[in-house]
């Protein structure tokens, strides 16, 4: 019997899948693929998933800017994201956050996005998919001020100062195919996440998890995650994916 895998991650609607999207989606839900969570990065994205939600029963969808966007988002962004959050297949924002290390947009931008999101999430009470590169210290400046936040802090690269507050909040942790890239810091740090606080990702098509490192990440290859994870932590890969399915189900409200 195979795993039941959910990917709270997996960035479907671009065109990397364009020629096989189908196939994909068929093979994943073969072999163990209960739902598979699509972040939007910018607002095209929120139609295009809305749309994929409605011929793949597999599909959920979140809504939300990507900090490389920052500098494109304007009122008519939020709007939209109130509208969608509206569909039963939309079950949070995302990807939402900060990237200093491209800084695609000014760091002013994307916190003043960040926020605002972050304020939307909490008022109408879904979770969030948070991407943070390089940008620790204001992140947790600003997760400190957004009390009764959920959500999950999508890639999670193992700093031990996100970690924390990610804990003292009640967020989760995105693990992915980072965890099986030989000099990560989360494979160093991976014994002091709790699985009672993980979920498993792809970020796909990006991000392919080793042996299939550099090629086009698709949601089954989590179970190479989940076979890495139990290997360094020696835990069972049932029980490792039991956590995390049971804690995704509960956030994204599946
Ligand atoms: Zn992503």
């Amino acid at each position: 019997m195979s795993i039941k895998i959910i990917d709270t991650h997996c960035h479907l609607n671009m065109a990397e899948f364009d020629k096989d999207r189908e196939e994909i989606i068929k093979n994943s839900v073969e072999n163990g693929v209960e739902f598979i969570i699509m972040p939007s990065t910018e607002l095209k994205d929120f139609n295009e998933e809305q749309t994929l939600c409605k011929k793949y029963s597999v599909l959920r969808y979140l809504v939300g800017i990507h900090p490389h966007e920052a500098k494109e988002c304007s009122n008519s962004d939020y709007d939209a994201a109130y509208e969608h959050l509206k569909d039963e297949n939309c079950k949070g924002i995302g990807e939402i956050g900060l990237d200093y290390y491209y800084e695609h947009s000014e760091k002013k931008t994307q916190k003043e996005v960040f926020n605002n999101f972050l304020d939307i999430a909490i008022e109408k009470n879904v979770p969030v998919s948070i991407h943070s590169r390089e940008s620790t210290e204001d992140m947790i400046d600003i997760l400190k001020t957004k009390k009764g936040l959920k959500g999950v802090i999508h890639c999670f690269s193992g700093e031990e100062k996100l970690l924390k507050t990610g804990l003292d909040m009640g967020l989760y942790f995105g693990i992915g195919g980072v965890l099986t890239f030989k000099k990560s810091l989360l494979r160093q740090n991976i014994n002091i996440v709790p699985i009672e606080r993980i979920v498993f990702e792809t970020d796909a098509p990006y991000l392919a998890p080793h042996p299939k490192r550099g090629k086009r990440n698709e949601p089954l290859y989590i179970n190479y995650v989940i076979e890495e994870m139990s290997s360094l932590t020696k835990q069972s890969k049932d029980i490792l994916a039991k956590s995390a399915f049971k804690n995704s189900m509960e956030i994204f409200s599946l």
